[in-house]
């Protein structure tokens, strides 16, 4: 008889999670996954997938504003939140299903409940123990909310989802990625919204030019911006709430959303018992293999808090999953690891920023690029598309590209491969265009402008 139940136990069956069942099932291991909340985790329920699909929704109302000055008329729109809200959930709830026929069809048992370590091989779920060679602990993250006077009248993200009324005036606190996203979808849909940054330039770590490009954008379609001041209290008023700000004044709003970054969910999951070691950030100690300090136990995805991304979680689950039930060793490469904020124009990136790039590589030559894309060239909308090369002397290597435009999200994905593949930049200018493309601009940028 085999010494334990099953030879893996993954706590938590969201992106990085399934993905590590899955293959390591199909690797021949005999696998359970256990999960309390929702099948799909943070990205399928209250992240990557319903936002985009908010996203979608908002960005009709610059469609709608575009089309007049193609000689449309259109009609005037009205729009129903908790339509989109009720479409939303809908298919959220397929999602759902799917990822558990997923684990199923792969021949994964799947326990519906909270599993808490009990020791190095063993969890307790719904009052059973059960025991596994080894355990996988992929339960992710969750909002962050600082401390301060009425910080329960805020919501986060993961309310926001589920509004049962579009907020009439928001504010959205948080420079993050979220926070950007959320401020984004809230003015499409036709809320009246501030967002409130504590520094200088939201989006810190991405580039300063994008940054600041984008910054000049948001506030185009409606959004205002108040950097360099943060949120003192949040108090009720006669008609609704009233932000205090560090500056003195205050904003009258409905509804206050804060984006101020994820914490590892890592309380009440017994690592105490099992001895499992955090870092001094919370989050779940590994080495480059995923293990934590208990030689059984590993951790992928964001709760070790590092590129807290649904397709690194992805890929960190079959690097474990090949890594332990196979002879193969797939290493996951951090280096290149592109993404997107599904800002309205979509900001995206790979590889280095300009002060990361020449920190590190020394001399590096910049080519950039802003334009007014040929569809508002005729739209009547005064957006504008930024691009960023970032090119190493030595190497000719191209070592960082940066967007903000229509789609950026997908154009960057193909010059993400790119660079993977170690372009330089004559083979970018070698490349011949695709006309009329936005993307063709990043071919065809020959003058450095440093
Ligand atoms: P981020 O870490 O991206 O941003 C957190 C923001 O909150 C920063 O602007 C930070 O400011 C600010 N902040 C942190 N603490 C405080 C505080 N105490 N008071 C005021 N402001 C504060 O977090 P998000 O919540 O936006 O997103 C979490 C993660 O989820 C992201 O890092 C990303 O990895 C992932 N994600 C990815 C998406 C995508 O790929 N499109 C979409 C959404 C999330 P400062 O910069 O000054 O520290």
């Amino acid at each position: 008889m085999a010494k334990y139940h099953y030879d893996l136990f993954v706590i938590g069956a969201g992106s990085g999670g399934v993905r590590a069942a899955r293959m390591a099932a199909g690797l021949g291991a005999r696998v359970a996954a256990a999960e309390e909340r929702y099948m799909g985790g943070t990205c399928v329920n209250v992240g990557c997938v319903p936002k985009k699909m908010l996203v979608y929704a908002s960005h009709y109302r610059d469609d709608f504003e575009d089309a007049a000055g193609f000689g449309w008329t259109v009609k005037p729109e009205s729009f129903n939140w908790q339509k989109l809200i009720a479409n939303k959930d809908k298919e959220i709830q397929r999602l759902n299903g799917i990822y558990e026929k997923l684990l199923t069809n792969a021949g994964v048992t799947i326990y519906n409940g909270r599993a808490i370590l009990v020791d190095a091989h063993t969890v307790s779920i719904n009052g059973e123990n059960v025991s596994a060679e080894r355990i996988l602990l992929a339960v992710g993250g969750w909002p962050y909310v600082p401390d301060f006077p009425g910080q329960e009248l805020a919501i986060t993200s993961n309310e926001a989802f589920f509004l049962p009324k579009l907020p009439r005036k928001v504010v959205v606190v948080g420079g993050g990625y979220i926070a950007v996203e959320f401020a984004g979808i809230f003015n499409g849909l036709g809320s009246e919204v501030t967002q409130v940054y504590r520094g200088p330039l939201f989006l810190r770590g991405f580039d300063d030019d994008v940054r600041e490009f984008l910054a000049q954008e948001l506030p185009k379609k409606g959004i205002k911006l108040r950097f360099d001041v943060d949120v003192e209290a949040i108090k009720k008023s006669s008609d609704g709430l009233e932000v205090s700000l560090t500056d003195g004044t205050s904003i009258r709003c409905d509804t206050v959303m804060y984006a101020t970054g994820r914490r590892p969910l890592t309380d009440n999951l017994g690592l105490q018992a099992a001895g499992v070691e955090l870092n001094h950030n919370g989050a779940i100690k590994i080495n480059e293999r995923y293990q934590t300090n208990i030689d059984s136990i590993f951790a992928i995805g964001d709760v070790t808090d590092r590129i807290n991304l649904t397709p690194v979680a992805l890929a960190e689950g079959m690097s474990f999953a090949w890594d332990n039930f196979s002879d193969g060793n797939k290493e996951v490469d951090y280096e290149f690891v592109p993404s997107a904020v599904f800002s309205q124009p979509n900001l995206a990136s790979v590889g280095y920023t300009e002060s990361q790039a020449r920190e590190k590589f020394g001399k590096v030559t910049i080519y950039l690029s802003s334009f007014t894309a040929l569809k508002h060239t005729i739209s009547g909308s005064d957006e504008k598309t930024l691009m960023k090369l970032i090119v190493e002397d030595v190497t000719d290597k191209v070592i960082g590209v940066h967007m903000v435009g229509p789609d950026a999200g997908e154009t960057i994905q193909g010059i993400a491969i790119a660079l993977k593949a170690g372009a330089t930049k004559s083979i970018f200018d070698r490349t011949i265009g695709i006309h009329p493309t936005a993307a063709e601009e990043f071919v065809t940028m020959r003058e450095p402008v440093r």
